[in-house]
């Protein structure tokens, strides 16, 4: 049977066409036996809801998954998010269908705390205007006239969500030697005594750090948790960086702490309005620095991504509850022993 025939024996798997064709093609191989594999690009246009209908799978990107498209997806049977922040999934509806959520926790987070040191260390020793400055004047000025910049080691780093990606960044943080303090809504007891971090109230952690990095979800609390008058806080001197979600900040009011310098720099990969507009303020402040949310791009960690998600979908099509459902599903489809876990 060719690509583009469908098998009408197999189970249908919807993938989201906006991931890169070399993450589709594998997921494609890696589910080829167990499923019949299509590829969408807007999933909720009334064009595809022939599709959405006879699926059994979607595995989705940045797609939104709500009521107004599993009314039309009876077959459903899991919603697998290539990525962990599941923001834009109703895992309460789904739930209400008998729909597993999964994700991909854990494999993703040295990438995004390896990212987030790189922020780091761009804002703190100037990496990009220092690589400009080599193109165009460091040979003309003769000797080194670039500004003196700062070390992380002995400074304060704030972590606001000790999760899995917080507690990875806070590993990062020990080693380069900095002080780690975190704001987290769950102390984390363990985490506090292996790598003495200390938590602290939201107010402390602004007030105190010299870099604050965010690595909470993005929810109903967590949306703009920090505002101006949080900005207005944080020392004149520090820095905020975000691999998070945009809306955790308010954009407005961090591009007015930026401009008027309530706060040094930014280090940016995600934002409220994506891809960020070339009209966007932050587009040329020279103080911030920003990447495409690309916190999970490597070649390593999309490896383990696609394993996690062809696994879990394999499993639900097969009648196995898969391994990674969101936590809010856990109690509610308990993994059975007999599945040989
Ligand atoms: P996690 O669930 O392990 O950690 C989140 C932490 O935030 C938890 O400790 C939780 O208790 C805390 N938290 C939740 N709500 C809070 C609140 N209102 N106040 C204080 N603390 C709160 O998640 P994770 O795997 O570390 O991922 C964190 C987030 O990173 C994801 O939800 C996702 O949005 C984002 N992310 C971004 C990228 C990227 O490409 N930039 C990649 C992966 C994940």
């Amino acid at each position: 049977m060719g690509r583009g025939e469908i098998d009408p024996l197999k189970p249908k798997v919807i993938i989201s066409a906006q991931l890169r064709d070399e993450v589709k093609e594998a997921l494609r191989r890696l589910l080829n036996d167990v499923a019949d594999v299509r590829f969408l690009t807007n999933w909720s246009s009334r064009d595809s809801l022939e599709e959405v209908m006879e699926a059994e799978a979607l595995i989705a990107l940045h797609e939104y998954v709500d009521e107004s498209l599993l009314r039309h997806a009876s077959k459903l049977k899991v919603v697998s998010r290539f990525g962990v922040g599941y923001d834009r999934i109703d895992v309460k509806a789904c739930t209400k269908r008998g729909i597993y959520v999964t994700y991909t926790p854990n494999v993703l987070s040295n990438a995004v705390a390896e990212l987030t040191f790189a922020l780091m260390l761009c804002l703190s020793r100037r990496i990009m205007e220092s690589d400009k400055y080599v193109r165009t004047k460091w040979a003309k000025a003769g000797r080194c006239a670039f500004p003196l910049r700062e070390d992380l080691a002995g400074k304060t780093l704030g972590i606001i969500g000790l999760g899995r990606i917080g507690t990875e960044v806070a590993r990062r943080a020990k080693a380069f030697r900095m002080r780690i303090i975190y704001y987290d809504k769950i102390r984390r007891l363990n985490t506090e005594k292996d790598l003495g971090v200390e938590h602290v109230s939201l107010d402390e952690l602004l007030r105190t750090s010299d870099f604050v990095s965010i690595h909470v979800p993005l929810t109903p609390e967590t949306t703009s948790l920090i505002g101006e008058e949080e900005l207005k806080k944080m020392k004149r001197t520090a820095y905020i960086i975000n691999t998070s979600r945009g809306p955790v900040i308010d954009e407005d009011a961090l591009c007015r702490a930026l401009e008027e310098r309530w706060i040094a720099g930014a280090g940016l990969d995600v934002f409220t309005k994506e891809p960020l507009p070339l009209d966007s303020p932050l587009i040329k402040m020279k103080n911030v620095v920003l990447t495409p949310h690309m916190g999970t791009h490597t070649v390593e960690t999309r490896h383990l991504m696609m394993s996690t998600v062809a696994e879990d979908v394999r499993r639900a099509l097969t009648g196995k509850t898969p391994l990674n459902l969101v936590p809010e599903q856990k109690d509610v489809f308990p993994l059975k022993r007999k599945e040989g876990i």
